[in-house]
């Protein structure tokens, strides 16, 4: 990892300017890990002997809080929340709240979070309080058995009654699956009925080389082109122009009305658009998914109480950001990709 030397010269007047990379993409978009824990450990996501961080490497709520403002004066949009699962970090909602007020100033367009769902019963009329309107929820099977083997712990019913609170209290869901092969794959259209029947949209996402879960990626991984060509055996996909600044692409499907997107890094890559960075509960900026290019913005924001040098290493990070990933199921036979898990990077 990146560490970044203080600027030769600080000036009071210095000017952070917004963020453009050297191929002029312009980052409006951040997503922050609050957390590598989780309640579940899905397969495709973590393994079974997961080790975690020890809590006082992770930073404070109130310097998360503090990242966050320093990005948004940069010109960062839109902030999703995301972990490992963001809503088991203690206090999180005193996050939510503090940054609700970027919300209420207009200096943020959305304020928005990842979640598997298990603790929204608790949190979701909060949330939309704290300006959240609308969230993806993981849901990757609605046979609790399924649901249980692929999560290797969570129960269906806790993720439902997270997805009826949520909709209860006015959010917006929209509903990811990572389709696995000989797992979940034969319920993609129960799937997409499910959601479209509940009023919320459905991505669905091509499972990706990241860290090692104990088994061998290309096992699980299902081409969605496939999985689309047998959808459109089923249903009339109709192209939408419909783009919510994130990888997927969307069709609506004609006989319910609604969207459904597909997220497929694998076999579409969609570097070219990319709007957004990654920053991980430690403070760590990785300018791309699925590379290795990292700066620690930790130091810089504990060396001094102004931004000056977190500046410069975010700075540091948007010139080093890469053209584009190169993940690959094949050339990464049987391990990883890359090493870290998505929960460490915030997915
Ligand atoms: N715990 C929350 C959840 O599951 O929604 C947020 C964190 S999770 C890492 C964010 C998203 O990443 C989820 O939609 C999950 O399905 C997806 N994800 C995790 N590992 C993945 C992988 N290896 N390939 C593709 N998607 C993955
Ligand atoms: Fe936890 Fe989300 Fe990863 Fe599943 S995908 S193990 S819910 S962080």
């Amino acid at each position: 990892m990146l560490s970044v030397a203080a600027p030769a010269r600080q000036s009071d007047s210095y000017q952070p300017e917004s963020l453009v990379d050297r191929f002029g993409r312009k980052i409006t978009y951040l997503r922050l890990s609050v957390t590598d824990r989780c309640d579940l450990r899905c397969v495709y996501c973590m393994s079974e002997t997961m080790k975690f961080l020890p809590k006082n490497e992770l930073l404070s709520l109130d310097e998360l809080d503090r990242l966050c403002a320093a990005f948004v004066n940069r010109g960062i949009r839109k902030i999703r929340i995301s972990g490992g699962e963001p809503l088991v970090r203690r206090d999180i909602m005193g996050l939510f709240r503090r940054l609700s007020h970027h919300i209420d100033y207009h200096r943020l367009d959305e304020l928005t979070l990842t979640t598997n769902g298990t603790q929204l019963g608790r949190h979701a009329r909060e949330l939309w309080c704290c300006g959240v309107r609308r969230i993806n929820l993981s849901l990757d099977s609605l046979d609790a058995d399924q649901y249980r083997r692929i999560t290797r712990r969570g129960d269906l019913k806790d993720a439902l009654y997270g997805l009826d609170a949520a909709q209860n209290a006015g959010l917006a869901v929209k509903i990811n699956v990572v389709v696995l092969k000989g797992i979940n794959d034969h319920e993609i259209e129960d799937l997409i009925l499910f959601a479209h029947d509940r009023g919320a949209d459905i991505s669905l996402i091509e499972t990706m080389p990241l860290g090692d879960v104990g088994v061998h990626r290309a096992d699980q991984y299902v081409s969605l082109s496939a999985v689309r060509e047998s959808l459109e055996r089923r249903f009339t996909l109709e192209e939408s122009s419909y783009a919510s600044g994130g990888p997927a692409r969307y069709v609506t499907v004609k006989e319910t009305g609604r969207r459904l997107g597909f997220i497929t890094p694998l076999s579409h890559n969609f570097c070219e658009s990319c709007n957004r960075i990654r920053v991980t509960c430690t403070g760590t900026l990785y300018s791309c998914l699925g590379q290795n290019n990292a700066i620690d913005l930790r130091a810089p924001l504990r060396a001094s109480a102004n931004n000056q040098l977190l500046d410069h290493a975010i700075d540091a990070a948007i010139r080093d950001k890469p053209a584009g990933h190169d993940f690959s199921v094949e050339r990464t036979a049987g391990r990883a990709g890359i090493d870290r898990h998505m929960s460490v990077t915030g997915g």
